[in-house]
């Protein structure tokens, strides 16, 4: 197994009193789908943030894809970004474009600034969006504008941007949290569908312990910004779980199945 991902005592601080993180540290391997699961305010989000360097980690250390993360300047982050495909809870569409627009859009980091003003794109980015849009189902929708869709579109219509780049992994953050359970099961569908059929590595955090358990190869659990379980999502006991969730397990439907059920 080749490891994609590796954090290394990774520590966020924000201001002077909130320590967002510490000292994580895990690793993820080409091609695994892995949750991390946690309650509000665990580090989850940060977390992901400071991978892509959307934020900067305080301290330790970001392989990915053999490349020091946090050592990283301007030229070279573009090229990270593109093999870090990034979801979003709500979406961050541009809506009054459309749904194909917004596709291409991933491509722009391939581009450089003038092109990518000017909304150049090759015939065969084209043909690629399409490709990817009939893949998610959306191929009817490619020429709607992106405020006349559903949030489980408007969501497919991220998952399409992020593949455009060509990735090695995807980071999704909360990336179901805004949509009815339906539309849930249909973009979980769709991101276990990219990891095992595209070979795609897949990070995604959530909320919801019962998704995490059903779609994930590894499962870990963060609270307060120390990671508090890293193993198979069949392992985990109620007992972690609570552990994990601290007060607000109590509103958690735990439902493990198994061993660990009761
Ligand atoms: P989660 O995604 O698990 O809900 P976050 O990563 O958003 O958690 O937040 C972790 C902690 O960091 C929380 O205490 C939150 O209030 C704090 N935090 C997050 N973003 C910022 C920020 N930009 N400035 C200051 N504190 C922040």
């Amino acid at each position: 197994m080749t490891t994609l991902l590796e954090l290394k005592n990774v520590s966020k601080q924000y201001g002077s009193d909130t320590l967002a993180l510490s000292n994580v540290s895990f690793s993820v391997n080409e091609g695994e789908f892995v949750s991390v699961i946690g309650p509000s305010g665990a580090g989850k989000s940060t977390l992901l943030r400071c991978i892509n360097r959307m934020i900067d980690a305080t301290n330790g250390e970001i392989m990915f894809d053999d490349v020091n993360v946090m050592k990283l300047h301007k030229k070279e982050l573009r090229s990270l970004r593109t093999k870090l495909g990034m979801i979003f809870q709500h979406y961050n569409l541009v809506n009054r474009l459309s749904v194909i627009e917004n596709v291409l859009h991933g491509r722009l980091g391939y581009k450089s600034t003038i092109t990518g003003m000017l909304g150049i794109y090759k015939e065969e980015e084209k043909k690629q969006a399409m490709k990817i849009l009939e893949i998610l189902g959306l191929k009817e929708q490619a020429y709607k504008r992106c405020d006349q869709l559903s949030g489980g579109q408007k969501q497919r219509v991220g998952i399409a941007r992020a593949l455009i780049q060509s990735p090695k992994m995807l980071l999704c953050d909360e990336p179901i949290a805004s949509l009815d359970p339906n539309a849930s099961k249909v973009i979980m569908d769709h991101l276990k569908n990219i990891s095992s059929s595209m070979g795609i590595t897949v990070l995604v955090n959530l909320h919801q312990v019962d998704v995490a358990l059903k779609y994930s190869d590894r499962v870990i659990g963060v609270s307060q910004g120390r990671i508090v379980y890293n193993g198979s999502p069949k392992d985990i006991t109620k007992e972690e779980i609570r552990t994990i969730y601290g007060s607000e397990a109590s509103d958690l439907n735990i439902n493990l199945g198994g061993k660990n059920a009761g």
